[in-house]
């Protein structure tokens, strides 16, 4: 993995040498990435579609190849089932919107997991609550794996919808989506994937797991923030209504009338984000340069190198320890002696003042943290310019911090 391509790594924080475990929130981005932002607004920046005029097509032809490129990526059918958004949250958004308006009524129910970020949560609230429909989650095990045996008694006539996370963001841990999948087809039921932890670390294959939705975000995977994707089967994005009005997304208006454009259009309202599709192609790129292999085996093995250290020092607890994760580990640090809680926040700020980046808090995961019963996490999350020396130098923080707070 090539770090000299990520200028940011150079930087010093408090005086120390960036240690960036902060990925799941967001990655960094390469030079290659970078570069095409600056390439495109000094060279081709027009609004696209419909344009006689040299830029403007050149603006839509990039667009439209990262399309291809993004459909290729996940092996969807077509580039037709690409809808660029603007994360996984906007995602989410335009999905509940219109799924709901066609297909959820009074009583019905949709159901998602006990671990899910609080955007595949709140988004099926409101829906929820405008439809007068009940939201459900499948529960967790004590291991913190899905409860599937409850979940299957959860598929009734009434469900219409299962969305869940392929990876958790707050536990790292690989949902078994194949088979959430499975009996929710069936049962007829359609299923979403937030794909915001997965597609970054892992080769998502739409076809393969036949999933019918999938939400993710450009800037976790090395793209800038503002750019995501909403992957819909054809013929599910055919029968969905759009979810925004205004100018893309119609065929023809009239006074007494507006018809809608084709797919994926009729679902990008507004003028898109074409320099962060453009920039997300060139992340695409740069992942595919590296390849699924090395790339998945890089994190893989960084993940278990980092736990077994972690749960080397005593007073470390880590969830879901020994679960194959996806580059992210929860966890938090007690006092040995008083086998009291160190605050999450005060790990942080220490490890922050030697240069380490984490995250702590609830990672807007507020009912999984109400679960654990604890009132945060300290989360680290890989990406792939990560080595061993960034855990090194994280875990020698963490036992300074520890050694500081006991
Ligand atoms: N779902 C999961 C599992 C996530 O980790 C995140 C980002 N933390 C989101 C959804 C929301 O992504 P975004 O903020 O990019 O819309």
């Amino acid at each position: 993995m090539n770090r000299s391509d990520f200028a940011i790594l150079k930087e010093q924080v408090h005086g120390r040498p960036l240690v960036y475990l902060d990925n799941a929130a967001t990655s960094q981005k390469p030079r290659q990435v970078v570069e095409a932002i600056m390439e495109a607004y000094s060279t081709w920046n027009s609004n696209i579609h419909r344009g006689v005029h040299h830029l403007s097509q050149v603006a839509t032809a990039h667009h439209e190849e990262a399309r291809k490129a993004v459909a290729a990526f996940i092996n969807a059918r077509s580039s037709d089932e690409i809808v660029f958004t603007k994360g996984t949250t906007d995602s989410l958004n335009a999905l509940a919107f219109s799924y709901g308006e066609a297909f959820v009524g009074e009583g019905d129910e949709i159901i998602v997991s006990g671990l899910e970020h609080h955007s595949n949560i709140v988004p099926w609230q409101m829906l929820c609550a405008r439809k007068k429909a009940v939201l459900r989650h499948i529960p967790l095990r004590e291991d913190l794996t899905l409860d599937l045996e409850a979940y299957k008694g959860m598929l009734n006539e009434r469900t219409k919808l299962v969305s869940v996370a392929h990876v958790s963001n707050v536990l790292g841990i690989i949902q078994p989506v194949e088979e959430i999948i499975c009996l929710a087809h069936e049962k007829h039921i359609p299923v979403c994937i937030d794909g915001a932890q997965s597609v970054p670390h892992m080769q998502v294959d739409v076809q393969a797991l036949d999933c019918d939705f999938l939400a993710f975000s450009g800037h976790k995977m090395y793209s800038p923030t503002g750019i995501g994707v909403l992957y819909g089967k054809r013929e599910w994005l055919e029968k969905l209504p759009p979810h925004e009005g205004g100018g893309e997304m119609i065929e023809h208006v009239r006074w007494e009338g507006t018809t809608y454009n084709e797919l994926p259009y009729k679902f990008e309202a507004g003028t898109p984000n074409f320099v962060g599709s453009y920039a997300l192609h060139k992340a695409v790129e740069y992942m595919q340069s590296i390849g699924w292999k090395a790339l998945e085996s890089h994190e893989r093995e960084l993940t278990q190198y980092c736990e077994a250290q972690l749960s080397a020092i005593p007073g470390v607890h880590i969830y879901a320890a020994g679960q194959p994760k996806a580059g992210v580990i929860s966890f938090n640090v007690y006092n040995g002696q008083l086998s009291t809680l160190i605050h999450p926040f005060d790990i942080g700020t220490l490890l922050d003042q030697q240069g380490v980046a984490v995250r702590t808090g609830h990672h807007c995961a507020e009912p999984l943290i109400d679960y654990l019963g604890v009132p945060g996490t300290v989360r680290v999350s890989f990406g792939l310019y990560n080595d061993k020396t960034d855990v090194d130098a994280f875990i020698a923080a963490l036992k300074k911090a520890q050694m500081m707070l006991s």
